[in-house]
Parts: C-alpha cells; structure tokens; sequence
C-alpha cells in the first residue's frame, strides 16, 4: 500500500462535523490556504506514478491515441489496445492511409467508435494541412477532428509544455475536493470554477506532469467513493479533508434518466453467409455492420416478426425460426433493449436493401462490429 506522510507543516484544523447540505458545506468552506500545491503534487507524483506505457514519450501521436483511449475507458483497458494500435499503426501516417474499416474493428469494443473514426479523419487532416507532423500550436490542435478543449490541453501540456489545464473527471473531483467548490462540476459552471483553479495552480515549468499529476492523483488516492486521504499529499490543505466533506464533493447535477430503445435484428443465414448491413454515418455505430433491423410499421413498437413476416420481406420461405431474450446494452443517453431472431434462408436473398450484404462466415472477423453484434455473431459461430 502507498503511504505518503506530508512533512511540510501545513496549517491543519480540526475536521468540523459532517453534514449532508450544501448550505452547510457552503458554510464550513474556508479558502484554501496558501499552499504550495503543485510542488507537492508534483514530488508525489515523481514517486509514485504508474509506469504507463504512453508515459515513456513525449510523442504527440502516442500521447493523442492515449488520451482518445482514456476517455470513458479504464487505464487497464486502455493499455492492451494502445499496444494493439501501434503495433498495426506505428506512425501517424500509418493510421491514417489506413481504410476507416480497420481502425473501427481495432477499436472494438472500447465503445464510443465516434472517437475512433474522428481519430482516423484527424489523422488525415495532420497530413493534407500540416505535412504529417503533428501541429504545436494550440489553436491548430483544436481544429483536428474529435480534439476538444481537454485533448488539446493535455497534448500542449505533456508534448508541448503549454500552461494549460487539462479538466477531466479526476481534475473536477479533486480540484472541488480541495478548495471545497459546491458547484455542480457536471455544469459550465461547474468546468470554468475548477479550469480558473488549475491556471492560478498549474506550475509553467512541468505543466504535462502537473495536469498527470492531478489525474494520478484523481485515479489513486482521491477516488470517487473512498478516498484515502491519508495517502495524500495535499491533505493538509484540503477543504474537504478538513471538514470531512470528501464523500459530498464533488456535487454533481443529476442526469436525466437514459432513454428506452427497443430494438429488433433479422439474423438471417444463407449457407455459410449472414446478411449484415453496413449502418450510414448518421447513426450511432456509425460506419459499423449490424444486421437488418425489424421495425414495425407504426413506426413505435418493434414487435418479433414471424416466419410470415420474414417471408413477406425476403420473399422467402425462412427455416428454423428461433427468437433470443432480450440483451440490454446501455449508451450514454439510451438504453437498448435487443432481441434477434435468427432463421435460415434456403436460397439467396435477392433483393435485399441497399446497405445490406451477404457476408461469409470466415470474412466476420474483419468486420468492426458493435460490442452487442459482436456478443450475438459468438452465439452463430459457436
Ligand atoms: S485530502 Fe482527500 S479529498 Fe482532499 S484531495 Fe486528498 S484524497 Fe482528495
């Protein structure tokens, strides 16, 4: 276990008891005092950060890929596609002469594929307006496909030593913690409170191990449920420490509950091919292959189609018609229920809709595929 033992002789007072209003927490916050914050961060973060592999360079392309990765993904994870990635794409004009296809399917099932197809175009971009080498300043960073205000601090920061904060989950809860901000942190709000902290805070000399650091920290000892802040070395300046306000910082805005989609696949089989169609680029997953989608003609309701329904659509006579439970697979804003019904087609589907194809059994391994198609195309094989 890592045990850090502040020595700097912080002020500390005595914690105040807890409560669980925001007027309380208001009224308990005192200004944080006058606190060398970055260099003790940073003297923790020389001893005890994790060995990472994108950690090693300085590299704008491996640290782009990394923190795209690290968005909504644990770091776990995170470390076998990393590796995966540059194995099949060294370089970044590697990535981008390769086909959108073989970027989605690398990137199966780390979700949010938005995040790679706006990699592979961005990749392009560096190469049709910057020659291929990965542009150093801030607002051409910014301008790079899927690259927001976050990506573009921590690149600037750790590749180009810009001051720039780098404002992520682990940021918000740690900086809330420590100056005690009852600010929602999921609200504009909320993102400039804590992106105003970090500026004044940030050391210009170490500004990429600064925004790592705070992250570390944020991923370590200043964990969301239970933090451990006797492993941390600014908890002698902590607000939240000192009025023991850990577990009601951050204060977050609820969330709209996510929204039901019912959703109905023909998994149809000819031979050795499965009809599976390649979704447009307006659509969630898009670009990925799915199967053709049942939908009744209300338009609302998606009930299970059968073996006449089939026949009507295909022409047909379908074989073997067999219907799965329900899988549920959860999106940012959606809930989706999915049912499959597989059936067995004895001849050639002739004139199936544009965006759909019959694809070979043996070829399934090279299409990207939506981690719930992915789930049903092990059940085909098997
Ligand atoms: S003292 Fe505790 S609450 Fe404060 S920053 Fe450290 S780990 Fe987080």
């Amino acid at each position: 276990m890592i045990v850090y033992i502040q020595n700097w002789g912080g002020k500390y007072t005595e914690p105040v008891r807890k409560s669980n209003s925001s007027e309380s927490i208001r009224k308990k916050k005192a200004d944080a005092p006058t606190f060398p914050f970055a260099q003790q961060l940073l003297d923790w973060y020389d001893r005890y950060r994790r060995d990472l592999p994108w950690r090693a360079s300085h590299d704008p392309y491996r640290v782009w890929l990394s923190e795209i990765m690290l968005q909504q993904t644990r770091v776990n994870q995170a470390i076998n596609y990393y590796y995966r990635f540059l194995e099949a794409f060294p370089t970044l004009p590697d990535l981008a002469r390769a086909p959108e296809q073989q970027v989605l399917r690398l990137w199966q099932g780390l979700g949010y594929y938005s995040r790679a197809r706006n990699l592979h175009a961005a990749a392009g971009q560096v190469m049709e307006k910057h020659a291929g080498i990965f542009p150093s300043d801030i607002g051409q960073i910014r301008q790079l496909r899927g690259i927001g205000v976050y990506t573009s601090a921590a690149i600037g920061s750790i590749c180009f030593r810009m001051p720039l904060p780098a404002v992520d989950g682990n940021a918000l809860r740690v900086i809330a913690r420590f100056y005690g901000l009852t600010v929602p942190v999921n609200t504009p709000a909320g993102f400039r409170a804590v992106t105003s902290r970090m500026e004044e805070i940030i050391d210009p000399a170490r500004p990429g191990d600064f925004n790592q650091a705070v992250m570390e920290l944020g991923a370590g000892p200043c964990a969301p449920r239970q933090p451990r802040c006797h492993e941390c070395p600014l908890q002698s300046a902590c607000v939240a420490f000192r009025g023991e306000l850990a577990h009601q910082i951050p204060v977050r805005q609820p969330k709209k509950p996510p929204v039901l989609q019912e959703i109905c696949y023909l998994v149809l089989r000819w031979k050795d091919t499965l009809y599976m169609r390649r979704r447009g680029t307006d659509a969630i997953w898009a670009g990925m292959f799915d199967f053709p989608q049942w939908t009744a003609e209300d338009g609302k309701h998606t009930p299970v189609p059968d073996a006449a329904d089939i026949h009507q659509l295909t022409g047909i006579p379908p074989r073997g018609l067999r219907i799965s439970a329900p899988l549920t697979h959860l999106l940012t804003h959606r809930r989706l229920h999915i049912s499959f019904v597989y059936a067995t087609l004895p001849r050639a589907w002739k004139a199936p809709p544009a965006d759909v194809q019959a694809i070979r059994l043996d070829e399934m391994h090279t299409l990207p595929v939506p981690v719930p198609i992915a789930h049903c195309l092990r059940k085909v094989m098997e």
